[in-house]
């Protein structure tokens, strides 16, 4: 197995920033997924058939040559509490590499063992919290959000003490930076302004190289921040994607999706959906993620005041300015992306958007009033005559009270002739936004009771299979789409930590 090409850049800021740790060696670790296509984009030479090394390598077990493994320090806001002290707990960054395109990427391990931050937990995970990890962040990346990405499951022969024992695994993540808006935080609270403008420099220099030579790097740096998570929390939106844990430490700075917990694709639609089962209060709902992400980002703004402006009412203004376009840059997407579920792309003027955004809410509010299932409706509605409700059948049946989707469907087709499209053109471009499969709660609890349970891993390959392509429909798959039957539906989710 040749090295990794370890290229590392976070441990050249300085000791104040990490913990220089290593992973602690499990017992007998195996292999049990290894991500080809991914190695192959970051440029690792990996032989996945070469067992026993790679499972080393992606247990921690074996230090690959190059590598610094350290356990970044962050603070963050937990449910709007502030905790000045947390960090990577369970969480190792081997190193960073260079892809053949010169992108840097880092490589972290979760459930590598106890660092300086793991306060009273273990340093471990357990293995269906990792298999889950897998398939919905891979997932995430093949509907075309940003994420990071799963490299390797390992599972570590060892059990973790949970609720009950578990058998343990660890998951190799890859994300463009590790960095999060409590990364900040961190020396924010401790009035370490020098570091927190390294950190910025840190970010900027490999994650948004275009606006280093800008007049204020730092403005132009809260700006592109601002957009990415606007952007990003409208993708979620339109997928039905519920986060669930969205504190300080849990959002990226480069604006990926990280941290799969507790987090869920919803089945049948509610504006206020919830399920995580430590989230009694509602606080990360679906409907609250926008206003989450504000609240998010004006912590962040509040670290970098100093850095905007030298008085300190000029930066609170230019901070202020830029918080406004978070809201209308996600109204902006939101609005874009939903218009394309429902076959509405072509340009029009304010007053024809605003129609089409009521339209829309009316849409949603039928599903909310009729637990109508989020994926399949937008699946059979990019499948629908323009012109005839006489093949509605499958459609229809998605709603408690099938006249009310009648009466919506009158007003889409109308609206939807006016767009000019010939039927196909248009059911192709609906089709291309509309997910045919989602990594559902109840086929994920599937594969992982099957992997605990049983040792048994055909039910998380066969699903991470069919979500390599969620927008193609795929012969003989038809049961992943399917919701939950009542007895299938998994109500709640936990962190699992
Ligand atoms: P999370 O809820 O997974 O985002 O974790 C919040 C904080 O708790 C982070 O600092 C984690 O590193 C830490 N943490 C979570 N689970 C464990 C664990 N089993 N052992 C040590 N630290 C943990
Ligand atoms: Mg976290």
């Amino acid at each position: 197995m040749k090295p990794i090409p370890f290229s590392n850049q976070y441990v050249t800021l300085g000791i104040t920033f990490y913990e220089k740790t290593n992973p602690v060696p499990v017992v007998n670790p195996a292999l049990i997924k290894f991500n080809e296509s991914l190695a192959r984009e970051l440029g690792l030479s990996v032989d996945p058939l070469d067992v026993i090394s790679t499972a080393a390598l992606f247990s921690g077990n074996r230090i690959s040559e190059g590598a610094e493994p350290l356990a970044m320090a962050y603070a963050g806001h937990q449910f709007g509490q502030f905790n000045p002290q947390l960090g990577d707990g369970r969480a190792i960054l081997l190193g960073e590499i260079k892809s053949p395109d010169g992108d840097l990427f880092g490589i972290q391990l979760k459930g590598s063992g106890r660092t300086l931050y793991s306060r009273s937990g273990d340093g471990r995970a357990a293995l269906g919290p990792v298999l889950r990890e897998y398939l919905l962040s891979e997932a995430m990346q093949n509907l075309g959000v940003p994420t990071t990405r799963a490299l390797a499951v390992v599972t570590t022969g060892e059990d973790v003490e949970r609720k009950q024992l578990l058998p343990g695994g660890i998951i190799t993540r890859i994300a463009t930076s590790f960095v999060r808006v409590g990364t900040f935080q961190y020396f924010a609270s401790k009035g370490d302004g020098k570091s927190i403008q390294k950190l910025a420099d840190h970010v900027i220099e490999h994650n948004f190289p275009q606006i280093r030579e800008s007049n204020n790097p730092y403005v132009e740096f809260f700006k592109a921040v601002v957009h990415r998570q606007a952007s990003l929390i409208a993708q979620w939106m339109q997928l039905g994607f519920i986060h669930g844990v969205m504190n300080t430490d849990n959002m990226s700075i480069v604006g990926e999706t990280i941290d799969y917990g507790p987090c869920a694709f919803m089945d049948a639609y509610d504006h206020n959906r919830v399920y995580s089962y430590i989230d009694s209060n509602g606080r990360y709902a679906y409907n609250n993620q926008p206003s989450i992400g504000l609240w998010n980002l004006t912590r962040l703004a509040e670290t970098l005041l100093p850095l905007f402006a030298e008085g300190a009412d000029a930066a609170v203004k230019i901070a202020e300015n830029i918080l406004e376009t978070f809201i209308e840059t996600y109204e902006n997407n939101w609005l874009a992306g939903m218009r394309a579920k429902c076959g509405l792309t072509v340009n029009v003027d304010q007053t024809i958007k605003d129609d089409d955004k009521a339209l829309i809410e009316d849409l949603l509010n039928t599903m909310a009033e009729n637990n109508a299932d989020f994926t399949q409706t937008f699946f059979f509605l990019s499948r629908l005559s323009a012109h005839s409700a006489k093949e509605d059948s499958d459609i229809r049946s998605l709603f408690d009270n099938q006249t009310h989707f009648d009466d919506w469907a009158v007003k889409w087709r109308k609206r939807f002739a006016a767009e000019a499209l010939n039927e196909k053109e248009g059911q192709t471009r609906m089709q291309a936004v509309n997910p045919v499969y989602i990594p559902r709660n109840h086929q994920v609890e599937a594969a992982i009771r099957a992997a605990e349970d049983c040792d048994d891993f055909s039910v998380f390959h066969d699903l991470h299979e069919v979500l390599q392509n969620p927008y193609v429909k795929q012969e003989g798959k038809e049961s992943y789409q399917l919701p939950p039957k009542p007895d299938e539906e998994v109500k709640h989710t936990f962190c699992g930590t």
